[in-house]
C-alpha cells in the first residue's frame, strides 16, 4: 500500500554566474522540496525550469535569452505544462525585457523574493500568466527560507551577506541585489552546524561585500568576520573556512589578525582591486587607492607568511588611458597573483560609468591580452611552485578517472591522486609531483595524516 500521496514533480535549476547564485539555487531546491519537487539533471520532462541568472556583463545576459530560446521549445514540447521561471540579477533588472521577449516564460523573481517560490507558482497556475515579483522585502528572505536540507558535499556555500551599498561606476550589484544586509550570527552559526553534521568540511562563506559582514550576535553587539570566523572555527567538524568576495576598503585590522591566529582560516584570499591606478580606482569610485591593496597584501603576509592572492582586474573603464593601465601592470607585476579573474569593461544600463564615453574595443582587447598574459604566467608559476612540496589535502570525492580521488589544496587548487580508498571529507598530507594549468597531480603520504 502507498503511504504516501505526496505529488512527485521534476526541477531543473541552470545556475549562471558568481558563487552567490549557486548557493541561491540550492536554496530554491529547498524551498520546493516540501511541494515534491526532486532536482533532475536534465530540462528534458521537467516540470519547472529555473534559470538563475547573472547580470554582471553584458555577455552573461545574452547567454540568458538564448538559453531561454532553447528552453521554449521543451515547453512547446511538453503542451505547455513545463514552467519556466527566471530568477536572479537579470530578473532583477529585466523583469519587462524578459516579459517582451520571452513572453512564455511563467515566473520572473528577483534574488530577495525567491523564498515565496510556492505562492507564487499557485498563482501563476490560477491565472495562466506570467508572475513577476522582483520587490525587496523589508524582512529578510533568510527569516523564511526552510532549514537547508541538502547536503552541498566536502566544500559548501554559505551566505552570510547581502547586497552592496558602494556603488562602484561600473557595477549593477547595488542595483540588482539591494542595500547591505547581514544574517544574525546565530542563524550563520547554526547553518554551519548543520552542514558540519551532514559532512561538510570547508565552509566558504559568501557576500558581494563578505568583510562587510556586521551580524547581530545574540548579546545585540554586531559581530564583525573575525569574530564569526573564529565562532565557526569552533565547529566540530569545520576544518577549513574561506570568504569571498571582500572589498580592500573593508579590510580591517580584526580581519588581518584573524588570519595570523586562526588555523581553519586558509592563507588564501580573493581581494579584487580592479585597477593599479589611483586615478582610475576614484573614477570607479572604489574607495581606496592602489598603496591601500599594496598594505593590506604586505600586511597580510607578515601575519601569514604562506598568504596566496587572488583578484579581479576591470580594463577599458571609461577614461583609462594607456599610463592606467601601465600603473594595473606594475601593480600585477609587483604583488603576484595565485590566480585572477580578468574583464573588459562591459557598460551596464543605469549604472554612472554605462554613460561616459567609453574607451575603443580594439584597446580594450589589447590590454585584456596583455593583462591575461601575465596573470596567466603568474598562475603558472604559482602552481609549478608547489611541484615536489608536501601539503595537506581535503578529499571531496572520486576523480574523473577510475582509481583516481580529487581535494583541494589550501590554495583551493584542485589536485589528483591514486588511492584505492575516497577518504571523502578527510585531509591528508600529498606530495604534489606534476602541475597541469588547472590541477596538480600528487601522491598521497600515507604515513602523516594531517591535524
Ligand atoms: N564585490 C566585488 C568587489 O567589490 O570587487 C565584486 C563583485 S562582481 C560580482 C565580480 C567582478 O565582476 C568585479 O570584481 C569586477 O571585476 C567585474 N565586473 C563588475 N561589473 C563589471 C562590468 N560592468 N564590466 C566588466 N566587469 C565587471
Ligand atoms: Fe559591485 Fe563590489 Fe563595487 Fe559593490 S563593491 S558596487 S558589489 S564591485
Amino acid at each position: 500500500m502507498n503511504v504516501t500521496n505526496r505529488i512527485s514533480r521534476k526541477l531543473h535549476v541552470v545556475t549562471h554566474g558568481c558563487q552567490m547564485n549557486v548557493y541561491d539555487s540550492a536554496r530554491m531546491a529547498d524551498v520546493l522540496r516540501p511541494l515534491g519537487y526532486e532536482t533532475v539533471d536534465s530540462p528534458a520532462g521537467a516540470d519547472m525550469v529555473i534559470m538563475n541568472t547573472c547580470h554582471i556583463r553584458e555577455k552573461a545576459e545574452e547567454k540568458v535569452f538564448s538559453a531561454l530560446g532553447r528552453l521554449r521549445v521543451l515547453k512547446e514540447e511538453s503542451g505547455g505544462r513545463m514552467m519556466i521561471a527566471v530568477t536572479g540579477c537579470v530578473a532583477q533588472a529585466e523583469s519587462e525585457l524578459i516579459l517582451s521577449r520571452a513572453p512564455y516564460v511563467d515566473l520572473v523573481v528577483g534574488p530577495q523574493a525567491y523564498h515565496r517560490l510556492p505562492e507564487l507558482i499557485a498563482r501563476a497556475h490560477r491565472t495562466r500568466g506570467s508572475v513577476v515579483d522582483t520587490d525587496f522585502p523589508a524582512a529578510p528572505k533568510f527569516d523564511f527560507l526552510p532549514e537547508a536540507a541538502g547536503h552541498q558535499g566536502v566544500i559548501a556555500n554559505l551566505t552570510i551577506q547581502e547586497g552592496c551599498d558602494k556603488f562602484c561606476s561600473f557595477c549593477v550589484v547595488p542595483y540588482t541585489r539591494g542595500a547591505e544586509a547581514s544574517r544574525p550570527a546565530g542563524s550563520v552559526l547554526a547553518e554551519a552546524r548543520r552542514m558540519a553534521a551532514l559532512g561538510s568540511r570547508e565552509i566558504v562563506l559568501l557576500g558581494q561585500n563578505v568583510n562587510a559582514y556586521h551580524g547581530a550576535g545574540a548579546d545585540g553587539a554586531a559581530w564583525g568576520l573575525a569574530r564569526l570566523l573564529d565562532a565557526l572555527a569552533e565547529i566540530p567538524g569545520v576544518r577549513r573556512l574561506r570568504y569571498t568576495t571582500s572589498h580592500p576598503a573593508d579590510m580591517d585590522d580584526e580581519l588581518i589578525a584573524a588570519h595570523g591566529r586562526n588555523p581553519a582560516l586558509m592563507p588564501f584570499l580573493h581581494l579584487p582591486v580592479q585597477s593599479g591606478s589611483d586615478r582610475m580606482l576614484a573614477a570607479m569610485n572604489r574607495r581606496h587607492k592602489a598603496d591601500a591593496f599594496r598594505r593590506i597584501v604586505a600586511r597580510l603576509r607578515e601575519v601569514r607568511p604562506d598568504m596566496a592572492f587572488t583578484s579581479d582586474f576591470i580594463v577599458g573603464h571609461p577614461g583609462e588611458t594607456d599610463a592606467d593601465f601601465a600603473a594595473t601592470m606594475a601593480l600585477v607585476r609587483e604583488t603576484g597573483f595565485a590566480l585572477a579573474y580578468s574583464f573588459k569593461y562591459s557598460p551596464r544600463p543605469g549604472t554612472p560609468a554605462a554613460a561616459l564615453p567609453q574607451v575603443d574595443e580594439a584597446v580594450k582587447d589589447a590590454r585584456l591580452q596583455e593583462l591575461q598574459a601575465e596573470l596567466r604566467r603568474q598562475q603558472d608559476a604559482f602552481n609549478a611552485a608547489t611541484v615536489g612540496l608536501t601539503t595537506p589535502v581535503l578529499f571531496t570525492g572520486a576523480g574523473r578517472y577510475e582509481g583516481q580521488i580529487a581535494g583541494r589544496s589550501l590554495y583551493a587548487q584542485p589536485v589528483v591522486v591514486e588511492s584505492e580508498r575516497l577518504l571523502t571529507g578527510e585531509i591528508h598530507e600529498v606530495q604534489i609531483d606534476f602541475a597541469n594549468p588547472n590541477s596538480l597531480l600528487g601522491s598521497l603520504q600515507k604515513e602523516r595524516v594531517a591535524a
